[in-house]
């Protein structure tokens, strides 16, 4: 995992924040799902691009989205003062919500929450479902209970 990429300490104060989301790209575990492929999926929406800061894909590579300056486009009402995450996958190979995160997807994400936190030590950590009136099973996880000792 680059350095590079996890260095968030430099933009801290841009933007104040205090909510770390987590979310699945909501495609099948079998299939495919690049970062290109979300950027373009995200235009389509009317993004300007990528609305997550970080992407993992199924090898636990971190990708970077958006620099953490930048407001994100990932959970409606909260996009301003939290930092979107979103692992590939979430749905298994009948197109069902599943956790399919790989075990070098989990490992990144450990490292990627861990890193956040001591930049960010009073973020708390939750799933997209976790967001009030949020109607998704997105991250198909349970991020709050997975990372609430960090
Ligand atoms: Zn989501």
């Amino acid at each position: 995992m680059s350095n590079a990429i996890l260095s968030s300490s430099q933009y801290q104060n841009y933007r104040r924040i205090d909510l770390i989301v987590i979310h699945c790209s909501a495609t099948r575990c079998d299939r495919p799902f690049p970062l290109e492929a979300v950027i373009a999926c995200h235009r389509a929406r009317g993004f300007a691009t990528v609305g997550y800061h970080y992407y993992v894909t199924r090898d636990g590579t971190v990708h970077a989205g958006r620099p953490l300056y930048q407001e994100g486009a990932h959970a409606t009402g909260y996009n301003r003062r939290s930092i979107g995450v979103c692992y590939e996958g979430g749905l298994d190979p009948r197109g069902q919500p599943a956790d399919t995160r790989t075990d070098a997807q989990k490992e990144t994400l450990l490292k990627l929450m861990q890193r956040l936190k001591k930049d960010y030590p009073h973020a708390r950590i939750v799933g997209h479902r976790d967001i009030p009136c949020v109607a998704k099973d997105c991250p198909c996880f349970d991020a709050r209970g997975e990372y609430e000792y960090l």
